[in-house]
């Protein structure tokens, strides 16, 4: 690929930083999905909306930190906060504070909670839901989706748990995700063993491929059906509508997690839910379940996670940014008609596929197989990326608030050029 030589050439310094990266991170690499062919840029600092890398270039940021970064580098609320905390806080206190009631209360009206726990990352709130859940029902097994991913340790690519997922045999995979029938004569299936089912309303991991109303409410009553609690894992959604993605579609959780953003820009997960549910975790109750993690309560998370929340992602915020995102990927739609690029996703977080067809309506990741054009989704990341575009690999973009209309014009208007000079690649 000639994009990929001028890669190499163009940053001498990125390669530098990775090669030496190799001799004390395996593979120069300490989270899997950053990990780029021929090496990975070195992204040295960001600003606004704004991010560069070792050998000086400049990117408009569409990666937003794989969803986390919402709130962009340089908000002054959320630096203030920061200061904050730093001034008269204190990091990490060793007690219980006033910061996570503080917290604990906003997450709990925002997102229709009974009650909450705080954890360090999506992984860790959806590993301490699912023990919730077991305790709670008596019960071991776990559904999931094909393409379902809820945190390093628990990803079910290709209708299969990774190598890494812990208690493998516990989790039972839905062969595919939107699939009414299917999921009902799974969950049948696994009946009364099944303690819960855990899903993404939209899957995000696995393409930005948006779980459908019917199908969602279908899951959630044969899993109340069967006598297994329903958790929907909101760790990437929650930002899509005020009350998270779950609400806006009215369904009605027992237990629900999030983090990212949430964090305000800070490692953070939580997981809450049905009082009765979330009982099993008070410390008062006989044989109550542990739920520790020295940094659950760490003060940078509860308390610019609160002021991110009560100050800068109000509802009224969440609604526009993601008509915002709404408009972008209709508008992305509309120029590449009748290509191999379709988009997927909803509000702030768009999915974008190269296929051989051009499939419009992909509804789960099985769809793509055989279709996907790895190549040309490489082809365009190397070429966003020459144009100013940060961008995932794979084809996901996560919006900021930071990012002006005129920037994400500019951007439709790099897509389009790039549609414009591959015609021959591009057209179905
Ligand atoms: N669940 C979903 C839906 C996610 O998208 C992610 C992260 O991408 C996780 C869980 C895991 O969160 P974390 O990376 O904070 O462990």
């Amino acid at each position: 690929l000639a994009a990929e030589a001028r890669y190499i050439t163009n940053n001498p310094l990125s390669k530098q930083i990775y090669d030496q990266a190799t001799s004390s991170l395996p593979g120069g690499n300490t989270r899997t999905v950053l990990h780029t062919f021929p090496f990975p840029l070195a992204i040295t600092h960001g600003k606004g909306a704004h991010v560069w890398d070792a050998d000086g270039h400049e990117y408009l940021d569409l990666v937003g930190e794989l969803s986390a970064g919402l709130y962009g580098h340089s908000n002054p609320t959320i630096h203030n906060a920061i200061q904050r905390v730093l001034s008269s806080t204190g990091l990490s206190l060793g007690g219980q504070t006033p910061y996570e009631q503080r917290f604990a209360s906003l997450l709990c009206a925002r997102f229709h909670l009974d009650s909450v726990r705080m954890t360090n990352s999506g992984t860790e709130a959806n590993l301490h839901a699912l023990a919730g859940a077991r305790r709670f029902t008596g019960r071991r097994k776990v559904v999931v989706f094909s393409g379902g991913y809820h945190g390093a340790v628990l990803s079910f690519p290709d209708g299969k748990p990774a190598e890494n997922v812990v208690d493998k045999g516990d989790f039972v995979v839905v062969p595919r995700y939107n699939d009414v029938e299917l999921a009902q004569e799974v969950i049948r299936k696994v009946g009364n063993e099944l303690a819960a089912v855990l899903i993404e309303p939209m899957q995000g991991a696995g393409g930005c491929i948006v779980g459908k109303r019917a199908f969602l409410h279908a899951v959630q009553e044969v899993a109340r059906e069967v006598g297994a609690l329903f958790i929907l894992d909101e760790v990437m959604t929650s930002r899509l509508a005020p009350g998270g993605l779950g609400a806006e579609l009215g369904l009605k959780p027992d237990l629900m997690t999030m983090g990212k953003y949430l964090g305000g820009g800070f490692a953070f997960g939580a997981f809450g839910g049905r009082e009765e549910v979330m009982r099993v975790f008070d410390p008062r109750e006989p044989g109550a379940l542990a739920h520790s993690g020295t940094f659950n309560n760490n003060t940078m998370s509860m308390c610019v996670g609160a002021t991110g929340l009560e100050e800068v992602f109000t509802p009224e915020v969440c609604v526009k940014f993601n008509a915002k995102g709404d408009s972008l990927k209709k508008r992305l739609q509309d120029i590449a008609r009748g290509t191999r690029l379709t988009f997927t996703g909803r509000g702030s977080l768009i999915g974008l596929h190269f296929t051989e067809d051009g499939m419009q309506d992909i509804i789960c990741g099985e769809d793509l197989k055989g279709r996907d054009r790895k190549d040309l989704r490489d082809l365009f990341w190397f070429e966003m990326l020459e144009a100013g575009y940060w961008i995932t690999r794979r084809g996901f973009i996560a919006l900021i608030l930071e990012t002006s209309d005129d920037e994400l014009d500019a951007f439709v208007q790099a897509v389009k050029e790039f549609l414009q000079k591959h015609k021959n690649l591009m057209t179905v």
